[in-house]
């Protein structure tokens, strides 16, 4: 594969379809950089409620704008290839995945100002091309220009069980209804917003993954990404 020619791989969609595998995978395969924009929003959501200033959907988002600017949010690469998030120097990878952020972090997303900060830091981050990024927006505003664009659209029960059985797996007390509510209101929070909701780009290439094997996504993803530079 021609390494000299780096193109941006834009991956949106509902929550808990899987993009953040794909993304992940398809990154380590042709040697890019991945960057999860949802973790950055968690990262957010976690200060607002350890720090007290965003708790509830309710309360006054003033005190979570003004920090947001002064957040220090990257990623740390792990010995085994993963990396993780860390908020102010400190890893939040664990507590970020819990069901209090989950609860949280759509409200949070829809803060035009944590928005437009967010936003900044994941343009910086592509400024270079050689990444793939997932998330809500980032092939309609964050990287409008991506050369590709995948938008996943899976059905909510499939999504739900899939992340049912992450959690059970990492020890979590959840029930299956309370995954299911969770995604189906992220979803709708996320596509009703006035602020870049969660909507398909118009040069997106839909995928729904119920039926596919891991394996039969990367092949699909690596096809996806090996036409899109021959065309760009
Ligand atoms: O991808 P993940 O499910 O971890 O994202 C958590 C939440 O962050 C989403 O439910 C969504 O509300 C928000 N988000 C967003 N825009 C992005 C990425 C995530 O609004 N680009």
């Amino acid at each position: 594969m021609n390494n000299d020619h780096k193109i941006i791989v834009a991956i949106d969609g509902l929550s808990g379809s899987g993009k953040s595998t794909m993304a992940r995978r398809l990154a380590s395969q042709v040697g890019y950089r991945y960057i999860d924009s949802g973790a950055m929003f968690r990262a957010v959501t976690l200060f607002g409620l350890d720090s007290g200033c965003f708790t509830s959907p309710d309360d006054d988002p003033s005190a979570l704008i003004e920090s947001v600017g002064t957040l220090d949010i990257n990623f740390e690469p792990q010995p085994d290839g993963t990396q993780h998030t860390m908020l102010n120097g400190r890893d939040v990878e664990a507590e970020i995945r819990q069901m209090r952020v989950n609860s949280m972090v759509s409200p949070v997303a829809t803060i035009p100002e944590v928005r437009r900060r967010l936003a900044q830091i994941q343009q910086q981050l592509g400024k270079e091309r050689g990444i793939v990024m997932d998330g809500r927006d980032i092939g309609t505003t964050v990287f409008p220009d991506a050369e590709l664009k995948i938008y996943v659209d899976t059905p909510a029960e499939v999504r739900a069980r899939r992340r049912y059985d992450e959690m059970i797996g990492a020890g979590a007390d959840v029930s299956f209804e309370q995954i299911l509510d969770n995604l189906v209101s992220r979803d709708k929070i996320d596509m009703s917003r006035a602020e870049s909701p969660l909507r398909k780009a118009e040069d997106a290439v839909v995928l729904d993954n119920s039926d596919m094997t891991l394996e039969q996504q990367d092949a699909w993803i690596l096809r996806q990404f090996q036409k899109a530079i021959e065309r760009s």
